[in-house]
C-alpha cells in the first residue's frame, strides 16, 4: 500500500547537490513530516517527490508507475488532479470568498461553479469553519486562511497532500490545531500527507519524522503506533 516512492533521487543545482540518492516512501493515509536545516534539500525532496521539479537520477513512483517520464501536460494534470497543495502563506485568491478559494481547483477541472461550490462547503464543518463559507482571505485570521487552504487541497480528493512549512506563519497554539486538522482530516479523506517543517512540535504530529541532511536521510523514525 505505498502510494508515492522516490528512489535513488539525485539533484543537482550546478555545483551545489541538493538531493544526493534519496530513497523514500509514503504508505496509504501515512503522514511523513521532512526536517533538516536549511538548504539540507527538504524543499528540493517536497518538489521532487510532487512532480514540481525533474530529478536529475532516480525516479518517483506514484501508486507503483513512474510519473519523471510524462510529459509536462500529463505532469500538471496529474498535480492538479492527484495532489493537493498546502504552502506557508498568501495561497488564497483575494478577491473570492472562501468557498470559492476551495472549488477553485474542482472548476479548474471544468466542474460547474455551483456544483463545485456546493462540494467545496462539505469540507468547511470538519475543518472548524462553519459558518466562513463567504468571507474573504482578508477577513481571515491566520489559522482560518490555512484552514481554507487545506480545504482546497483536500477537495479533489488527492492522493497525495504536500505541504511546505503550512504552520510558518502561525503561533505555536495555532500551529498545533492546524497541524491536528490537516494530519487527521487527510487521513480520513484518504490522502498521504508529506509535510516539510522546521517544528518539531508540529513534526510530531505525523506518523513518521524523515531527517534530512546535504541531500541525503540522515535518520528516519519508525512508524509510530497511535
Ligand atoms: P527496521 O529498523 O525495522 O529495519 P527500517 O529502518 O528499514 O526498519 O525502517 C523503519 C521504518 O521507517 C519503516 O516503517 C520504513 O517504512 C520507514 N522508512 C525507512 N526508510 C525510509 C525512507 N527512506 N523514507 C520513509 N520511510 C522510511
Ligand atoms: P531546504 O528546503 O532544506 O532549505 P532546498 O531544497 O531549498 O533546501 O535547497 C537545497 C540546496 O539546493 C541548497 O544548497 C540550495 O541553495 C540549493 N538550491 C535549491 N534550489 C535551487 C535553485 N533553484 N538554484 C540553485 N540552487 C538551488
Amino acid at each position: 500500500n505505498t502510494v508515492l516512492a522516490g528512489r535513488g533521487l539525485t539533484k543537482k543545482y550546478g555545483s551545489t547537490t541538493a538531493l544526493d540518492g534519496v530513497d523514500v516512501e509514503v504508505r496509504e493515509r501515512d503522514s511523513l513530516a521532512v526536517m533538516g536545516p536549511s538548504g539540507s534539500g527538504k524543499s528540493t525532496l517536497l518538489h521532487t517527490l510532487a512532480g514540481i521539479i525533474r530529478p536529475d537520477g532516480g525516479t518517483v513512483l506514484l501508486r507503483g508507475q513512474a510519473i519523471d517520464g510524462l510529459s509536462e501536460n500529463r505532469l500538471s494534470t496529474l498535480r492538479r488532479k492527484r495532489f493537493g497543495f498546502v504552502f506557508q502563506f498568501g495561497q488564497l485568491l483575494p478577491e473570492l470568498p472562501a468557498e470559492e478559494n476551495v472549488a477553485l481547483p474542482l472548476m479548474l477541472e471544468g466542474m460547474p461553479r455551483r456544483q463545485a461550490v456546493r462540494q467545496a462547503r462539505r469540507w468547511f464543518a470538519p475543518l472548524g469553519l462553519d459558518g466562513l463559507e463567504h468571507r474573504r482571505p482578508g477577513q481571515l485570521s491566520g489559522g482560518q486562511a490555512q484552514r481554507v487552504a487545506i480545504a482546497r487541497a483536500l477537495v479533489v480528493e488527492p492522493d497525495v497532500v504536500f505541504a511546505d512549512e503550512p504552520t510558518g506563519a502561525l503561533d505555536q497554539a495555532t500551529s498545533t490545531e492546524v497541524v491536528r486538522l490537516l494530519t487527521s482530516v487527510a487521513r480520513e479523506q484518504g490522502a498521504a500527507l508529506v509535510m516539510v517543517t522546521h517544528d518539531a512540535d508540529v513534526a510530531a504530529h505525523c506518523d513518521r519524522i524523515l531527517q534530512v541532511r546535504d541531500g541525503r536521510i540522515s535518520h528516519h523514525s519508525q512508524y509510530t503506533v497511535a
